[in-house]
């Protein structure tokens, strides 16, 4: 398919999902103040356009498949895949690592599993820019003393020393043969090619084949990081048998303890579960569903017999006794490790996810299904923020159609503008700040598109397929 067609599709189904926001939201907040009668009426309105959603995203679903093009777009994803994979691969084995140019990160940022995580990544965004070898220092690593390789194989099957003949700080010189990354949060300069940016060579590919192009290039390096240790494998292998991990599955991720009230708020476990029926509904249209499941992962471990009383015709797949290891007191142990790498394994591996990107967990989880599916930038509801990246420049709209500010609230477009974005708020409307005018506020989703940013990154002539 060409670039417009795949635009366009995306579009159609983006703005489907936004005319269902709006028009959900409204008759909701009607319902809310509306006496006995009309309630009634308005509830039936709500069910009937509910139907025509469902039909309508079917069928644009649908246009993502035909003619050949899901067996295009599988094998564009893994071609550019192993493109990828290669390319790290190259740059982590070098031939000579006692010359090799290094760029080095601790592990151990002060901070949870999936926030280092990301933090890894960023380190090995940045490693793959500057072609340097990442050397990971994991050893005394908070979750597990003996570091990385505890679980994980490591990043380089030659490479793992730090030392060289001259080390540097950030940004160091290009002959420089070790630099020490700190934290994203405190990088300065700052280069280029941080995300969200993507790397020049492949961005016009991305653009086709994925929704969110950025989430696909962060996935690629999950994909080579989290390869396991056979024995993590095994212990993975066992627990899908044990709780009988079955499709069709929706991964529902509530993040509560510490998070609450400091960086989210609270959501119930209804608020999750709405979008989850939903899914069913709509998966009911193409399937048969024999029963509907929930793989749950939460640090609030109430939330199981919670969810097994009040949804009775759920199975509720998960284990109780993992979320007990994930209370800030317990959090930094081998075996609340064990419990987190299962929770976003089987969350990645799950058909759809329901969750809050404001916790690096989902987020995590979201990035590795990006990984296993040729575009999974579809298949998520987050109650509260969009996708983001922890330090990201920024994220960009681009209005396509204009819009004349209803109220204080709301702010102008022209088409062309160019919108710094905060928020979805999943009503119809994002918030934002216009680059041209300066002005912030809010904005009808459907008239902007999302426009992807590139940087200079090595693009690796040697490595080819
Ligand atoms: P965030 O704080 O939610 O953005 O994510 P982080 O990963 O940075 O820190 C939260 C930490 O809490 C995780 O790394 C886990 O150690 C623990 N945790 C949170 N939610 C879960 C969960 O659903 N399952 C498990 N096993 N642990 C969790």
């Amino acid at each position: 398919p060409s670039e417009e067609y795949e635009l366009s599709r995306r579009r159609i189904f983006s703005n489907t999902r936004e005319l269902w926001y709006y028009v959900n939201s409204e008759l909701q907040s009607l319902v809310k103040e509306g006496d006995g009668v009309k309630v009634e009426h308005i509830s039936k309105i709500k069910d009937i356009v509910g139907e025509h959603y469902r039909s309508l995203l079917k069928d644009v679903t649908s246009l993502a498949d035909v003619d050949g093009h899901a067996i295009w777009r599988q094998q564009e994803s893994e071609n550019l895949s192993n493109l990828v994979q290669k390319r790290l691969k190259h740059l982590q084995n070098p031939s000579d690592c006692a010359k090799a140019r290094k760029l080095v990160c601790d592990l151990n940022k002060g901070c949870g599993y999936g926030c280092q995580l990301h933090h890894v990544v960023y380190c090995f965004i940045v490693a793959y820019a500057t072609e340097r070898t990442l050397i990971l220092r994991s050893k005394g690593w908070r979750y597990s003393k003996g570091g990385w390789q505890d679980v994980f194989l490591p990043l380089s099957d030659t490479c793992l020393l730090p030392n060289g003949e001259t080390t540097n700080r950030w940004p160091g010189h290009r002959n420089t043969q070790v630099i020490t990354l700190p934290i994203i949060d405190s990088i300065n300069p700052r280069p280029p090619f941080l995300p969200l940016a993507l790397p020049e060579d492949l961005a016009p590919r991305l653009n086709v084949l994925h929704g969110d192009p950025v989430v696909w290039w962060i996935g690629q390096f999950l994909k080579y990081m989290l390869r396991p240790q056979p024995a993590t494998s095994n212990k993975l292998d066992e627990y899908a048998k044990k709780v009988k991990f079955q499709k069709p599955i929706v991964g529902v991720h509530i993040r509560r303890t510490d998070k609450v009230g400091t960086e989210a708020a609270f959501h119930k476990l209804d608020e999750y579960m709405v979008h989850v029926e939903q899914y069913y509904k709509f998966k009911e249209l193409t399937d048969k569903v024999d029963k509907k499941r929930v793989y749950l992962a939460t640090d609030e471990p109430k939330l199981f017999s919670e969810a097994k009383r009040k949804y009775p015709e759920y199975e509720i797949v998960g284990d109780e006794d993992i979320s007990k290891t994930a209370s800030i007191s317990k959090r930094y142990s081998d075996q609340s490790l064990s419990g987190i790498i299962t929770d976003i394994h089987f969350l990645s591996l799950s058909d759809y996810l329901v969750c809050t990107f404001s916790s690096q967990v989902c987020r995590v989880a979201y990035e590795i299904m990006n990984s296993l599916h040729p575009d999974a930038s579809t298949l998520y509801t987050s109650l509260d923020d969009i996708y983001y990246y922890g330090g990201q420049k920024r994220r960009l709209h681009v209005a396509v159609l204009p819009h004349k500010a209803n109220g204080p609230h709301e702010m102008n477009l022209l088409v062309g503008d160019e919108i710094a974005v905060a928020g979805n708020h999943w009503d119809g409307y994002s918030k934002g700040t216009n680059l041209r005018t300066k002005e912030s506020g809010l904005y009808p989703t459907f008239k902007v598109s999302p426009k992807i940013e590139t940087a200079p990154f090595a693009s690796y002539p040697d490595v080819t397929l």
